[in-house]
């Protein structure tokens, strides 16, 4: 790599470059602690320089400056992925994409933007015009939604409308090439999800086109339950309910609540469902509840609800983030329950497995089939025991989105390279400079077992 700082600084023109030291530093990282395996691992890993850009000329002159000297380019958006997706293993420049934030257009449903615009804002702008996300992060007052598209998965309305690469939910994508003379190509449907979950190793993602839902009034619930399977086929039964629109159905296993701070609704003993659905929704959902020998425990009408007043907070991945506040030996798993027998299999890990592994499951809709993902909290005693854990839940036909490892491939798709992120790699950054150490079918990884 031939690389200064000063030399790299002189070309690239009225970019914002952050060489402040602790800036840098805290610019490099993302949530990878969560994982007691990646925390130690990740260690050290540092940019050398961090650009802010702000129009897409600035961007263009980071991809000539890198070209020109070899020099490696991690994006991020705002640094809270889990799994170091957008820590520079090779050093080089982390290019911070969040000052590149304009909304574009609104119409008939579709909402365009820039790639660095947060989740939250994106709805501040939309739901005014009647208009929201679809799903978003449980980060969504801090994630972009390019960084979403390039690491994240769904969460709050993919209840109703999947993960967020389930086709017809982004539509199209703008996305720059690291070459010498970057071009700038438009993505449409499935071409453009060559690039979503694929950690900004395939091209600089400039501009999403995302489909939208009509934004409702939403209230939120939490429904009690003295037995665990009665709240697991309650979320079921409310994920197929096809006439209760929805957008969140989460259930947390005793004592999560209790680690978490929910002990004001649910007993030591207890478990319970988080629920956002449309208000008009929330008798059909409490006799529901009742079926499966629930109590509607806590009700939030929407003009109750907001961003900072939100059951959003404590699911998806802030149930880990909440524990990890309390008990600094657990981390997590994610797991994908089989369709049709996504219950008979959370019975038999929830028996199998008891206070080690404590059940959160967030119902959601994939393909078309009501379904859940696992995000259990683990207590964690030894790389060996959480291995252990993960080849048990693989044996019983439990999908491991493993998030203890930074390797593409292995966090998402058992190993197996994605063809089609790979020929957008070639195509896009034939030097390879896109966050390097990340997809092992480019070449360059450290495994983790190399790791001492
Ligand atoms: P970053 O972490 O900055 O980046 C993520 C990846 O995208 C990196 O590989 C980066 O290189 C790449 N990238 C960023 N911008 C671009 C760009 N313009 N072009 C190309 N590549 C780019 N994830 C979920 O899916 N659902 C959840 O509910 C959820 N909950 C979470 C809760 C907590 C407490 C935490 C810590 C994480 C959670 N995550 C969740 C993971 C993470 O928040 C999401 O993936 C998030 O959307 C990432 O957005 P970001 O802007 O912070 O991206």
């Amino acid at each position: 790599v031939d690389f200064s700082i000063e030399t790299f600084s002189s070309e690239l023109g009225d970019v914002e470059i952050i060489s402040n030291e602790k800036q840098r530093k805290r610019l490099s990282k993302d949530f990878s602690w969560f994982s007691p395996v990646l925390k130690d691992f990740f260690e050290g890993y540092e940019a050398d320089v961090v650009v802010k850009p702000t129009t897409e000329e600035q961007v263009a002159q980071v991809v000539k400056t890198c070209v020109a000297h070899s020099v490696p380019l991690t994006l991020r958006g705002s640094g809270t992925g889990n799994y170091g997706q957008s820590t520079p293993m090779f050093g080089g420049v982390v290019m911070d994409m969040s000052a590149y934030k304009q909304p574009l257009w609104l119409k008939g449903g579709v909402a365009r933007m820039q790639a660095g615009m947060r989740l939250a804002e994106v709805n501040k702008w939309t739901v005014p015009e009647g208009w929201e996300m679809r799903t978003m992060s449980s980060t969504f007052r801090l994630a972009t939604v390019g960084g979403f598209f390039a690491g994240g998965f769904g969460g709050i309305g993919s209840i109703t409308y999947g993960r967020l690469g389930e086709r017809g939910n982004v539509l199209g994508a703008k996305v720059m090439t690291v070459e010498a003379e970057p071009q700038v190509i438009e993505l449409r449907g499935d071409d453009a999800l060559d690039l979503h979950h694929a950690y900004g190793t395939n091209g600089i993602l400039l501009e999403l086109e995302f489909a939208m839902a009509p934004a409702l009034a939403w209230a939120e619930a939490i429904v009690v339950f003295d037995d665990f399977m009665d709240a697991a086929r309650f979320g079921q039964a409310l994920g197929e309910a096809g006439g209760v629109v929805k957008k969140l159905d989460t259930v947390l296993a005793d004592p999560i609540p209790q680690m978490i701070e929910l002990g004001d609704y649910a007993k030591p003993g207890q478990h319970v469902a988080l629920v956002i659905i449309a208000e008009n929704a929330l008798q059909p959902m409490a006799e529901i509840a009742a079926e499966h020998n629930g109590t509607v425990a806590k009700q939030v009408a929407p003009e109750e609800v907001s961003d900072s007043n939100t059951l959003i907070e404590y699911t998806w991945n802030h149930t880990t983030l909440r524990a990890l506040k309390q008990y600094k030996d657990v981390t997590y798993l994610q797991s994908g329950f089989r369709a049709g027998k996504n219950l008979e299999q959370i019975e038999h890990m929830y028996q199998h497995f008891g206070d080690e592994v404590p059940m959160h499951l967030e119902f959601l809709n994939i393909g078309g089939m009501m379904t859940c993902s696992g995000i259990q909290i683990v207590r964690y005693t030894t790389r060996e025991r959480l291995d252990e854990i993960i080849a048990y839940h693989e044996a019983h036909d439990v999908h491991i989105a493993n998030p203890h490892t930074h390797i593409l491939e292995d966090g998402h798709n058992s190993g197996e390279a994605d063809p089609r992120q790979l020929a957008r790699k070639k195509a896009y950054d034939p030097k390879g400079l896109l966050n390097p150490g990340k997809m092992r079918a480019w070449g360059e990884v450290t495994e983790l077992d190399n790791v001492g």
